[in-house]
């Protein structure tokens, strides 16, 4: 079978070291795909955006299933024009996958749907917005409604902070237009998990936990970034929480994606605040999570394109899916100066000599003149899989240590906070 992935970073990587390992399928492309894509699949010039060359990429290289990494071609509608031609996807449809592009669209859905999730209101207009700050205590949350690259939160301590991120977000001059509407949301207190899933409509399977690190620096200080590490399983997660999450969660899920007719065939991804064992969904992510998939991806058993298929094709309630009870740490090395700007084009050295238990994502790497250079504000991703969490985090340490490239930064406490 032949497989093509859409995108470049260390998620699809590991979709697509995943994918090697299985019986079927013979061979891997990848859109743009990267230097660690490129040693075990082809990888075709283009862009993630550009859905008619790749339904022309589909069909010249006979494609058996598209698997698409990036909420932004999905929100396209990829998914949609692969299908519309008779080709399998992997991944949401343009209507589905307002789940994410939407905030309102996908708080409406929550309350409809008895989705435990945090008080809201939908805005367009400043008047309004301002009125309806009245009804919220602070902290409060502002959202803009679209695609923003994590950027599009604001979470405001008072008054006028609320009302000078309500006027910039409606100005338009900042968020590529992914502010023209809001939303207006009660701050929820607790600890951040999040819960990914395969589903395909009619079933809805949950992976194995995991736990994601956001912020640059130890301690959980600094900025967010798209993700510095993921361990998996989530060592904070308690089971009283996790055995709640099905009830409280994945039924009325699952029951709201039928009732509203939506198409879903992919991976769901739920943030969620938890306080006293009890989960309250912050966002939906219509797409596999960037480094969380990493480390759960290593410990999947099962064939991942047997599954992908089957979700693809509504059969996933006929496969048993297999995970080993090992411990993952995956560890992002990043550029100097990440999340805002950085320097590219540093040669990275150290790779070749890295003992065979390491498994090594790339992400924001390139190839020039038959070097190896950073791309990319996370540029690998360092994985180990192992008994405990100790014994993963001491042989990714130990890895990095021997990696070099200039201005080379981690967190060190992956795992541990
Ligand atoms: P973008 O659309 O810009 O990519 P996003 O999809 O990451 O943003 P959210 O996940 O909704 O946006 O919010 C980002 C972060 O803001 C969350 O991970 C959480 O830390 C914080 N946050 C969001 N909503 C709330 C809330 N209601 N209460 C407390 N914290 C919140």
């Amino acid at each position: 079978m032949n497989v093509l992935i859409i995108g470049s970073g260390g998620r699809e990587h590991a979709i697509a070291w995943s994918l090697k390992k299985s019986k079927h399928v013979t061979h891997i492309y990848a859109i743009p795909g990267n230097p660690g894509i490129a040693q075990i699949g082809e990888c075709i010039d283009g862009r993630v955006e550009d859905l008619e060359s790749i339904l022309k990429t589909v069909e010249q290289k006979n494609i058996d299933l598209t698997v698409i990494g990036p909420e932004v071609p999905l929100c396209l509608g990829l998914a949609d024009l692969l299908e519309e031609h008779g080709y399998k996807v992997f991944g949401p449809r343009k209507q589905s996958a307002m789940l994410e592009g939407s905030k309102a669209f996908s708080k409406n859905f929550m309350i409809r749907h008895h989705i435990p999730t945090a008080q809201y209101k939908e805005v367009t207009r400043e008047k309004e917005a301002f009125e309806a700050l009245k009804e919220f205590t602070y902290p409060v949350v502002v959202k803009a409604d679209g695609l923003a690259a994590g950027k599009g939160v604001v979470i405001a301590e008072n008054e006028s902070q609320a009302k000078k991120a309500i006027t910039e977000m409606l100005s338009g001059r900042i968020l590529d237009g992914a502010g023209k509407k809001l939303v207006i949301e009660e701050f929820l207190t607790g600890f951040e998990c999040s819960l990914l899933c395969f589903v395909d409509g009619q079933t809805i399977v949950p992976m194995v936990s995991v736990k994601d690190h956001k912020q640059i620096y130890d301690n959980n200080k600094g900025p967010n970034t798209g993700g510095m590490g993921s361990v998996s399983p989530n060592p904070f997660l308690e089971k009283e929480t996790e055995n709640c999450l099905n009830e409280d969660i994945l039924k009325p899920f699952l029951k709201g994606l039928k009732e509203d007719h939506l198409d879903y065939r992919g991976v769901i991804f739920i943030g969620l605040m938890v306080e006293n064992h009890k989960a309250k969904v912050l966002e939906f992510n219509v797409r596999f999570g960037d480094p969380e998939t990493q480390a759960i991806l290593m410990r999947l058993e099962s064939d991942l394109y047997e599954i992908m298929d089957a979700v693809a094709s509504n059969r996933l309630k006929d496969v048993d899916i297999k995970w080993s009870n090992d411990v993952v740490t995956c560890v992002v090395l990043s550029s100097q100066g990440y999340p805002l700007s950085y320097p590219k084009g540093l040669e990275i050295t150290g790779l070749d000599s890295l003992s065979q238990d390491i498994v090594v994502f790339h992400a924001g790497t390139a190839v020039k003149d038959n070097t190896l250079v950073t791309n990319g504000g996370r540029v690998l991703n360092i994985c180990a899989k192992g008994r405990s969490l100790e014994e993963t985090r001491d042989k990714v340490y130990q890895a990095i240590s021997q990696i070099h490239f200039d201005g080379i930064y981690c967190r060190k406490d992956i795992g541990l906070n």
